[in-house]
């Protein structure tokens, strides 16, 4: 018999923590597993699956205004927010549900507590003032937004985690910040009817992404009336009435807003969790520090997910937890693959994209070729809208590899999703051609584009 009360214990019970502690569980191995808020974690109950369901809500409006050119009059239309959260808390209930369901139809045992480290074995259950063993820990406590109290007022501010639960629509919200949460909630709220101010403090919005991506969906949701400001901060916010904040910006402007929602990066959520009690190292920004095999300095502790600082998404969570499960439980030493993560970014028009921006590429290859199609979708003829689709293919001049692939409009997500199993096998530009166009689609773009628009030579552009 083991000398541990579990074989396996979790903490946390997010989309990385549910996943390893139902697979071992599965396997038969035993295993405990502690969530202190609600099973399913940011992704499920405050993070993706919630953002998703707005993301359909906020379309409706340019839908509305699309069906006319198609000869439908839909009349009067009015928009009710508690409408909507109420749905969405009942499908976000379901899905909780679903989770628990998973874990107990395999044998976890779960506990509704927030547990910390007691030693490198030892967790202690706090709402049961218990400690139990186990002979490996996984924490998958993932992360939390960062509320930016350095700021004056930030009490004032709303972040991703109220967001979704706001008594009231805003009717005028600013949003702090240019990364994937700025820009899918400004979408979100432009598209349900709120005045949305966007204020970010560099040079453009989402950093890291290609280029072409972040000035034309910049263009895009100034066209959708969402005010974009760039090269600010928030300097302080003053509650001035019960629903009425100034926001004073670094430039001295000032604007005024019922909400102020931050979207300033979220951080991993170690603090009070009895890592020195255990021994386990963390990096400069509190982020847990494991190796290629998501284990900690500590022998018998593992970190996955959004905790680890590695690639915050929810399929690297569960991509990381396989990994675990192989390389513990079934004797395949796995590393997590971190990459060609293909990813999406919810906005309007939506993103999708994988690999290397053209800068990036520029960096790592002398030179590259890029074919690049900025065109009228079929819908948009009859729609009236000006709106473009973008498909961006970057490729290794040298071995014909794509090595970045960008798209922006219409399903762009669900295009990433498939375009990424064939980029990850290594598709050449040559195998995007061979390969016969779907018509009429957008998407058929991809594979007729036959003449380079233009080269980057030793990161020089060359037309
Ligand atoms: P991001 O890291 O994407 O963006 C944070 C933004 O806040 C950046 O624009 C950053 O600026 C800015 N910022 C950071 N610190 C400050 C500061 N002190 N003052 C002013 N601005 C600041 O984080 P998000 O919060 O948007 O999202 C968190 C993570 O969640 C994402 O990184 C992503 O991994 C995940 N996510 C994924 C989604 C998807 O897959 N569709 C959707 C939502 C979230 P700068 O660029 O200059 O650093």
């Amino acid at each position: 018999m083991s000398q541990y009360d579990y074989d396996l214990f979790v903490i946390g019970g997010g989309s990385g923590g549910v996943r390893s502690g139902r697979i071992a569980a599965t396997l038969g191995k035993k295993v405990g597993i502690a969530e202190e808020f609600r099973y399913g974690g940011t992704c499920v109950i405050r993070g993706c699956v919630p953002k998703k369901l707005l993301v359909y809500a906020s379309h409706f409006s340019s839908d509305f205004e699309a069906a006319k050119g198609f000869g439908w009059d839909v009349g009067d239309s009015s928009f009710d927010w508690k409408t909507l959260i109420g749905s969405k808390d009942q499908e976000i209930d379901r899905l909780e549900g679903l989770y628990e369901k998973g874990l107990n139809n395999a044998g976890a045992e779960i506990f509704r507590t927030r547990a910390v480290l007691e030693g490198p074995h030892e967790v202690r259950l706090v709402n049961e003032d218990r400690v139990v063993s186990a002979e490996k820990i996984i924490i998958a406590v993932g992360g939390t937004p960062n509320r930016m109290k350095q700021m004056s007022g930030w009490e004032h501010c709303i972040t991703s985690d109220e967001v979704f639960d706001l008594e009231q629509f805003p009717k005028n919200i600013v949003i702090q910040g240019g990364g994937y949460i700025a820009v899918e909630f400004a979408c979100i709220l432009a598209g349900l009817g709120a005045k949305t101010t966007l204020v970010y403090r560099g040079e453009e919005i989402l950093r890291g992404f290609d280029w072409d991506i972040r000035t034309l969906l910049h263009e895009e949701m100034v066209r959708r009336g969402i005010t974009v400001i760039c090269g600010r901060t928030l300097e302080s916010v003053e509650k001035i009435a019960d629903s009425t904040l100034n926001v004073n910006l670094s430039d001295g402007t000032q604007i005024q807003a019922d909400q102020v929602l931050q979207a300033t990066g979220r951080l991993p959520v170690t603090e009070g969790l009895g890592l020195e009690k255990a021994g386990v190292e963390v990096a400069s920004n509190y982020s847990i520090k494991v190796d290629d095999y998501s284990k900690t300095n500590v022998d018998s502790i593992w970190a996955l997910g959004d905790v680890t600082n590695r690639v915050a998404l929810t399929p690297v969570a569960i991509h990381e937890a396989m990994c675990f499960i192989d390389t513990e439980y079934r004797g395949i030493r796995t590393k997590p693959d971190h990459a060609l993560i293909a990813t999406a970014v919810f906005t309007q028009p939506e993103i999708g994209t994988i690999g290397l921006s053209e800068e990036e590429a520029g960096e790592q290859y002398p030179k590259l070729d890029i074919y690049r199609a900025h065109f009228r979708p079929m819908k948009n003829t009859l729609s009236g809208s000006s709106e473009k689709m973008l498909m961006k293919l970057i490729v290794d001049s040298e071995t014909g590899i794509i090595v970045g692939l960008h798209i922006m409009g219409e399903a762009a997500g669900e295009m990433a999703q498939t375009l990424a199993i064939a980029i990850k096998m290594g598709a050449t530009k040559d195998d995007f051609d061979r390969t016969m166009a779907v018509h009429p689609t957008a998407a058929e773009e991809l594979v007729t584009m036959y003449q380079a628009s233009y080269h980057v030579i030793d990161g020089k552009r060359t037309d």
